[in-house]
């Protein structure tokens, strides 16, 4: 009997933004103690594996020149992993498809891995269950938890802990692409040095869920906050320009994602998005933007060129 010959596994994984972000202390391990609500919007990379000869990496799209095609690669890092753990050698084709802005503070890198996590384990057929594939994600990185799940989630820890939230209804969001990238590890950096040892602020977490489980966008709005602004502002300060023009748009908030520099602005509703979006395009002050939606679902293996 012939045997199928395996077509490439595709798994399409959203990026995040931070609707709340609050960072503690330095731990002894160095990073930060967090406690932040990651939320799934419609921007997506694409992961394929599929058999091959030799280990091979391929990239994609948007900002590619920056993605490393080395075993720095977090994707590739994740295959690795998984290969270790099945004992076999790293024999496949990767290929990313990239949507989401490279060192944008979307935590695009910890999506390509979640996505080699789901992609592979499924071309491999290793049946892992999800409590499994978020102990390899947890060793990968800090948002990679968050790639496998998606949705509306409180991330604690360094963020690898996550606990699905409730949250009601579709947000609509106008995502500001900034020209260059930030280094998460070079804004937290900034941060400790803005606050010069001083006790971190409280910025409580229960007013975002209360909001997000009321569902109405422009109580969230009101609530929508993250730490690490003040630090990629202060690295990056055009930022403020890009955040005032949002919001003069017509968003009913605007915040810089995670590490930034990329900028996410709430909308009342999809006819605002369009508009604010539309009015933003022509104000010079990103390099591009996108309309999104959230939450989405995360990893997901699909058919090719399935509609989000
Ligand atoms: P973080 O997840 O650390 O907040 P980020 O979301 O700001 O980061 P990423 O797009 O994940 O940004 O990229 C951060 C850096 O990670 C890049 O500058 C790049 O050198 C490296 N990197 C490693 N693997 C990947 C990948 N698969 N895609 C993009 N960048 C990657």
């Amino acid at each position: 009997m012939l045997s199928a010959v395996p077509r490439p596994v595709t798994v399409r994984v959203p990026a995040k933004i931070n609707l709340h972000l609050a960072v503690g202390g330095v731990r002894p391990d160095g990073f930060h103690d967090l406690v932040t609500v990651f939320h799934a919007v419609s921007l997506f990379d694409e992961v394929s594996v599929e058999p091959a000869e030799e280990p091979t990496l391929d990239v994609h799209g948007d900002g590619v020149a920056e993605v490393p095609l080395d075993a720095t690669n977090l994707a590739w890092r994740a295959v690795e992993l998984l290969a270790e753990r099945a004992g076999r050698a790293p024999d496949v084709r990767v290929t990313l498809r990239k949507g989401i802005p490279v060192a944008g503070g979307m935590a695009g890198g910890s999506a390509d891995a979640a996505g080699a996590l789901v992609a592979l384990s499924a071309l491999w057929r290793m049946e892992l269950g999800r409590e499994e594939l978020s102990g390899l994600a947890a060793e990968l990185g800090s948002d990679v938890t968050f790639g496998l799940h998606g949705g509306t989630a409180l991330g604690t820890g360094r963020g690898e802990q996550v606990i699905p939230v409730l949250a009601r209804h579709r947000l609509h969001w106008v995502i500001a692409l900034a020209r260059g990238g930030l280094s998460t590890p070079a804004v937290f950096g900034e941060l400790d040095r803005l606050r010069g040892g001083a006790e971190p602020p409280e910025r409580p977490v229960e007013p975002v869920l209360e909001a997000l489980a009321g569902g109405d966008p422009r109580q969230l709005a009101l609530n929508l906050g993250n730490d690490l602004q003040a630090a990629a502002v202060s690295m990056a300060p055009d930022l403020r320009r890009t955040l005032r023009a949002g919001v003069n748009a017509g968003a009913i908030a605007g915040l810089v994602s995670g590490s930034g520099p990329t900028c996410a602005f709430l909308c009342a509703d999809s006819d605002a998005a369009v508009e604010v979006a539309t009015e933003l395009a022509g104000m010079g002050v990103c390099r591009t933007v996108r309309v999104a939606h959230g939450p989405v679902g995360g990893a997901r293996v699909i058919d090719e060129h399935e509609p989000p």
